[in-house]
C-alpha cells in the first residue's frame, strides 16, 4: 500500500488565502486518473471550507504530485515542513 503524502498548495476560497494542504499521494493520483471528484479542504487559519477540485486546481495538484513523485516521500515532507515554517 503507498502511504507516501504530497503536499500541495491551495487557495482558502473564502478569503483567498494559499497554504499548504497534506494528503495521500495514491488517493490523489487515483482521483485525478479516473476523472473521480477531487475534495479539498480548507485549513486556513480562518476558515474550514471543503469543496471539489476545479479543472484548473486538478491541473495545478497534477503538475505537483508528478514533480514530487520523482523526489520520494521523505523530501516532500521536508519540502513542507521548510514551506511551512
Ligand atoms: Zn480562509
Amino acid at each position: 500500500m503507498d502511504r507516501s503524502t504530497i503536499c500541495f498548495p491551495v487557495t482558502c476560497p473564502c478569503c483567498g488565502q494559499e497554504y499548504l494542504m497534506v494528503s495521500n499521494r495514491n488517493l490523489i493520483v487515483n482521483a485525478l486518473a479516473t476523472e473521480q471528484r477531487l475534495a479539498l479542504s480548507s485549513v486556513c487559519a480562518h476558515h474550514r471550507v471543503m469543496w471539489v477540485a476545479n479543472e484548473i486546481e486538478r491541473h495545478q495538484i497534477q503538475e505537483y504530485a508528478e514533480t514530487l513523485h520523482c523526489r520520494g516521500s521523505r523530501r516532500v515532507r521536508n519540502c513542507c515542513d521548510a514551506r511551512m515554517h
